[in-house]
């Protein structure tokens, strides 16, 4: 006897593992000049310097009982209140420790907070495209996953079928800008449309409905865009983040949920969001790294090469004549489908080892995501096989 939920998830293939692996099978096979991985989203660029050099001075100068030791559950003072600092200086919010709970990533920071959002009839709004962990996430935990598209011309908010999907079991919705899959960064114009409907309906249904924002890709962003920062825009927004693709740190597995002061509840929130993830287990994250970004939490990453791929990929499929929005930040890019068929298109390019995720698990079909996390070089060399995969399905209609 198991718990069905958790078997399923567990049992349930992970496709874009799966690529990934048979990637790396086929680079053994073939050498790895002969495989073309746009599977991951697995940072390209190092960690900056002073992480590291943290890391190096914090091992050669600090007690190791306590540097290696447990910090509090909620994580330890000294990166909680470098969190609440960061914020407060950069987006003008009113943040103390006492708002930050410290996560082992984003994924664990959104996993407590469905679990503290969860009632008896709770449903969670989720904008596809999606990162497919929300709706394993709310499932997992008995709420129920509600799908509304974005969109799909710019991948914003539509905000028509938002409103009818909001209900008085609403208690979330999902946000994700700059966005996995899409690269989408959702502008100020959307989020206070998202804002105000949210508002009134808070006000009709007699409780207020959070927006979780989803922010790892937060600083990564290219050509000026702005990512609006959603607390200072709508107060019961809970802020998920992590150090996964802003510091390269995605096995160092730290982030933190962000409670604002000004939301409804907001102390009792907190608490749920903490007995939340003790319930998991997901308490006291690393020490060490903690140490780490708190001495290092102005660093901004160097984007200049994810940049040169961005323009690089997007400019040389549209000339060949794929069709994709240029994305504004993360490091992906969201292609439409040639001729629509996905599995066709999938199944071409993986006999040519040009590795691609189909967006089925994303939420929307027709499209292929590519991760442009990946050298230079090799996006070089996979663009020929792009112009074949291209030629075979326009030939084949
Ligand atoms: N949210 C989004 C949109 C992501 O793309 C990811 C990871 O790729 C996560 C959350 C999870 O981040 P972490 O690795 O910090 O748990």
């Amino acid at each position: 006897m198991f718990n069905r939920k958790a078997y399923e998830m567990g049992a349930a293939p992970n496709q874009i593992r799966q690529i990934f692996e048979y990637g790396r099978q086929q680079s053994r096979l073939l050498g790895e000049d002969k495989v073309f991985d746009f599977s991951l989203g697995n940072p390209s660029i190092p960690a900056p310097e002073k992480v590291n050099q943290s890391i190096k001075t914090l091992l050669d100068t600090e007690s190791s009982i306590r540097i290696h030791g447990y910090t509090s559950g909620v994580g330890g003072d000294l990166l909680r209140e470098a969190v609440a600092k960061n914020l407060s200086e950069r987006f003008g919010v009113n943040a103390g420790m006492e708002n930050v709970f410290i996560t082992c990533g984003a994924a664990p920071a959104l996993q407590a907070v469905l679990v503290a959002l969860r009632t008896e009839k709770s449903e969670i709004i989720g904008i596809a495209p999606y990162f497919m962990e929300y709706k394993a996430f709310t499932e997992a935990n008995g709420s129920r996953f509600v799908l509304v598209p974005a969109d799909m011309e710019k991948f914003q908010v539509n905000i028509p079928a938002l409103a009818e999907a909001v209900s008085e079991n609403t208690q979330a919705v999902i946000l994700n800008s700059p966005n996995n899959p899409s690269g989408a960064v959702l502008t100020e114009e959307t989020l206070r449309a998202v804002a105000k409907l949210l508002e009134e309906r808070s006000a009709q249904y007699g409780h207020p409905i959070y927006i979780i924002a989803d922010e790892p890709y937060r600083e990564l962003v290219y050509d000026g865009a702005k990512v609006t920062f959603i607390p200072t825009i709508y107060r019961n927004t809970i802020v998920c983040y992590s150090w996964s693709k802003s510091l390269s740190l995605p096995g160092e597995r730290i982030g933190y949920v962000y409670v604002p002061e000004e939301a409804t509840d907001s102390k009792e929130l907190f608490f749920a969001v903490a007995g939340a993830a003790r319930a998991s287990g997901h308490i006291c994250a690393p020490s060490l790294i903690q140490r780490a970004v708190a001495e290092s939490i102005d660093c901004m990453p160097d984007l200049e090469a994810y940049d040169v791929n961005r323009k690089l990929l997007y400019g040389s499929l549209t000339e060949m004549g794929y069709d994709c929005v240029k994305p504004d930040g993360a490091f992906y890019l969201f292609v439409k489908t040639p001729g629509g068929d996905n599995s066709v298109f999938c199944e071409k390019a993986k006999k040519k080892n040009l590795l691609v995720v189909p967006s089925e698990p994303f939420g929307v079909e027709g499209y292929f995501r590519l991760g442009y996390c990946v050298s230079k070089e090799m996006i070089e060399r996979a663009l020929p096989t792009f112009r074949e995969v291209l030629e075979e399905m326009q030939n084949s209609r």
